[in-house]
């Protein structure tokens, strides 16, 4: 599959499903979490707590002790932190500027909209390569299914 290559981005069900829970749990202000996996196939998050030191989340914001943990748990799953993931409630999932004046170049970002406590649309971006502006991401979803083969052990499964 092309859409875990460098212009794409894979959610399994359960790491989507994941997103939208949090952005629905956290409500009305914005959940932020980080996206463990390799290249652009997400395989895992790590939920980032929704107070810091300044108070309740209102703003997507990851500071130091926040990057450290999501290395770190990306680590002891042999895979990568690839990117963050956010809520915006009451607002479409499109990067703010505030978003875009944040951001890390390679990174990916993905943006779940929470329409009165409800997760929505999910879109995912980067950084263009100049930081001017974000660039959609081609985002796939796997479906939920009852179906055996779980996403990350599709291959093994044949
Ligand atoms: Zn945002």
């Amino acid at each position: 599959m092309s859409v875990g290559g460098r212009n794409g981005i894979a959610l399994g069900a359960a790491v989507a499903r994941a997103i939208r829970e949090h952005g629905a749990e956290a409500y009305p202000f914005e959940c932020c979490g980080a996206l463990i996996g390799h290249g652009g196939a997400v395989i895992d998050v790590l939920p980032l707590p929704n107070t810091t030191s300044e108070g309740p989340r209102r703003r997507f914001l990851v500071n130091a002790e926040d990057y450290q943990a999501a290395e770190a748990a990306a680590e002891s799953r042999g895979a990568e932190l690839i990117g963050f993931y956010h809520s915006h409630p009451d607002h479409p999932a499109r990067p703010s500027q505030y978003d875009l004046d944040h951001a890390w170049p390679f990174f990916a970002y993905i943006i779940v909209s929470v329409e009165r406590g409800t997760p929505g649309a999910v879109t995912a971006w980067r950084l263009a390569e100049d930081r001017s502006a974000f660039e959609a991401q081609l985002l796939a979803i796997e479906r939920e299914e009852p179906a055996p083969a779980r996403w990350a052990d599709a291959r093994s499964g044949e």
